[in-house]
């Protein structure tokens, strides 16, 4: 397989991770995932947008432009005709003597992407999923794509070992987003999600939806809603990359709405899958 490393497209055999590379040791790096449809890299430039924020958030300098990261990852996608599936970006500040303050100004990031291939979750668009509730533990720049993804890591576990498939999060009883997604709850007509702030990650997907509900007249609050809502809630779906707009039929076993996927959900579904096409 072939993978970017740098600015350079080499095998993944060449590409060694150094026993103190500070991701690896700190999880002191950013990162991004973006979706290939039909050989093309959907929204790319929101993506690498965010990559580049997450990098001045961290005070991580990258040794490229925008236009050149793009160029780099076109060039991985269309050497591994990668089809339908993801690219995964990451940036780690580097390999040094560990110490928790930075390194030198010489020391370089490490960069890596790489793509898989992985087809569209049909059956959780079509069916929806089963959620839990779960308390957020993470840190407070949830809005910074970071590689410390352990409160994330807790949380999906802790769903999968209740054989759910999302942790919907909460901060004293204020629903957040999902361990790996956002969350919206629709409730008379209306949708809310979490304004984005500093709890949430500004999800690629979330802003899209935005968009189209806006577009379909559907009137949106990026407003905080609790966990008591979110169960009374007549649809609740989630969004991500990968996920797309799924929906959520049960939460901590019990049904949300009707327990199927609801009809304003569907109709949010439709205009994307739209946009995608
Ligand atoms: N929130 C969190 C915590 C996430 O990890 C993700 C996925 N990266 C999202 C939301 C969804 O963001 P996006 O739509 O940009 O994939």
């Amino acid at each position: 397989m072939i993978i970017l490393l740098d600015d350079q497209l080499v095998s993944r055999r060449q590409a060694q991770v150094d026993i103190e590379d500070r991701g690896y040791q700190f999880g002191d790096g950013i990162y991004e995932v973006i979706r290939v449809y039909e050989g093309n890299m959907y929204c790319l430039d929101p993506h690498v947008n965010r990559f580049m924020k997450s990098a001045e958030e961290i005070r991580l300098s990258l040794p490229f432009s925008s236009e050149r990261l793009k160029d780099l990852l076109q060039e991985l996608v269309s050497h591994n005709r990668l089809q339908e599936g993801n690219v995964y970006l990451q940036a780690s500040r580097g390999t040094a003597p560990r110490t928790h303050a930075f390194p030198s100004k010489n020391t370089q990031p490490n960069i890596v992407a790489y793509t898989m291939k992985a087809p569209r979750p049909f059956e959780a668009l079509k069916k929806g999923i089963q959620a839990i509730t779960d308390e957020d533990i993470r840190w407070l720049r949830c809005d910074i794509k970071s590689l410390n993804l352990l409160g994330a890591v807790l949380a999906k576990q802790n769903a999968v070992d209740r054989g759910c498939q999302e942790a919907i999060l909460h901060r004293d009883g204020r629903v957040t987003e999902g361990s790996s997604t956002n969350v919206f709850i629709v409730q008379d007509g209306q949708l809310y999600t979490h304004p984005a702030n500093h709890l949430i990650l500004h999800g690629i997907t979330r802003q899209v939806v935005l968009n189209i509900a806006h577009e379909l007249n559907i009137p949106v609050n990026e407003k905080v809603t609790s966990v008591d809502k979110l169960f009374q809630a007549d649809e609740v779906f989630i969004t991500s990359t990968t996920m797309e707009v799924t929906p959520v039929v049960s939460i901590d076993g019990r049904p949300v709405g009707e327990g199927k996927p609801g009809p304003i959900t569907r109709r949010l579904q439709e205009a994307f899958e739209k946009q995608i096409g």
